[in-house]
């Protein structure tokens, strides 16, 4: 029989800080677009992030920014699950029962280790586990769909590895996740030309006051061309930004007053700075009308969390049982 039912799409993010311009882009936007077409999965990734340097506080304070940013940019809690991968201890449960599934060489091969590894960074077993815990993420939810960039390809392929591995050991359990290779999103330039990175200071904030986001917007790097002079669109950082932004027409418009000369880079830094505050003002109220809001903020969280923990619990039942252990269902 055909069936209507959308397929379920499981997206993780971590909260790392001040939202700017490149997570924008490059997560909040296309995660949020996806909840029209699929039955969306968001999670808070907060055990994923403590395998970096934090701060409790910081921690807190990031994950608020992080939720409150989801929600100022459109997504709808009524028709995607929001959770905390930390409310769900059934995630690390299935973790452990992966692990004592995957050969230690192939986690020795896993990109994420290999490159902190060449990195010289101090790896923690999380680092070095992280696999395994995005596979238990996936899998927990019968995730059909993962949208992955190049740098987790090789994870979900592990990912898919283990549920096989476990289907065919223990029978059909686990739903086997495609990667969903979305377009490329580009990288969002920073203000110098690099690429957008809180650790490299070079960001325009996404909900920042008009006083910063100018004083950010001024701060992009240009040459030293004279306003009378034509200057290069195509190597230009405020041409690069405004064209994530602007429409067809204005992009257009914008690269041909460069290439005619007589326009300064102030004056497109204007253009841009206005750009910036018609797109993300009406947000940015949102945005903090929830900073304002912390409590509704967990309240909301805590929601979708006891939804997910009972898709959770329900698919543990089962795994444990196929394994035969016996301590569950509860
Ligand atoms: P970060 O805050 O650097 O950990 O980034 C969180 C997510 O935001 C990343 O996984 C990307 O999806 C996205 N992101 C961050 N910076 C950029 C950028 N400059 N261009 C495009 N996407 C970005």
């Amino acid at each position: 029989m055909a069936t209507n039912k959308k397929k379920r799409v499981l997206t993780g993010s971590r909260a790392t800080g001040m939202p700017h311009l490149g997570n924008y882009f490059g997560a909040y936007k296309p995660a949020i677009e996806l909840q029209d077409h699929y039955e969306l999965f968001l999670f808070l990734a907060d055990f994923h992030a403590l395998n970096e340097h934090y701060h409790p506080e910081e921690n807190r304070l990031n994950s608020y920014r992080m939720l409150a940013s989801f929600l100022a940019c459109g997504l709808d809690p009524s028709k995607s699950l929001l959770y905390a991968q930390s409310a769900v201890p059934e995630v690390n449960e299935l973790a452990w029962i992966l692990s004592c599934q995957v050969p230690f060489g192939v986690m020795s091969r896993a990109h994420s280790f290999k490159d902190a590894q060449a990195k010289g960074l101090d790896i923690n077993m999380g680092v070095f586990n992280y696999p395994i815990l995005m596979a238990a993420d996936i899998l927990l939810f019968d995730a059909n769909l993962v949208p992955v960039g190049q740098d987790q390809k090789q994870h979900l392929e592990m990912t898919r590895d283990m549920a096989q591995r476990f289907n065919h050991r223990f029978g059909e359990t686990l739903v086997i996740p495609e990667p969903m290779i979305s377009d490329t999103v580009a990288v969002v330039p920073g203000t110098d030309g690099e690429k957008m990175s809180k650790s490299k200071n070079n960001t325009v904030s996404l909900f920042a006051d008009d006083k910063e986001w100018k004083k950010q917007v001024l701060s992009i790097v240009t040459d030293a061309k004279g306003l009378a002079e034509p200057k290069n669109p195509d190597t230009c950082n405020v041409v690069k930004i405004f064209s994530l932004l602007g429409t067809p027409d204005e992009i257009r418009a914008m690269r041909e007053k460069y290439l005619s000369g007589g326009y300064g880079y102030g004056h497109a830094k204007m253009e841009l700075l206005e750009k910036i505050s018609a797109t993300f003002g009406p947000m940015r109220e949102q945005y903090n009308h929830w900073m304002g809001r912390q409590e509704d903020l967990r309240n909301l969280l805590q929601e979708g969390s006891r939804k997910a923990r009972g898709l959770a619990t329900e698919k543990l039942n089962r795994i444990q049982d196929r394994i035969g252990l016996i301590g569950r269902p509860y």
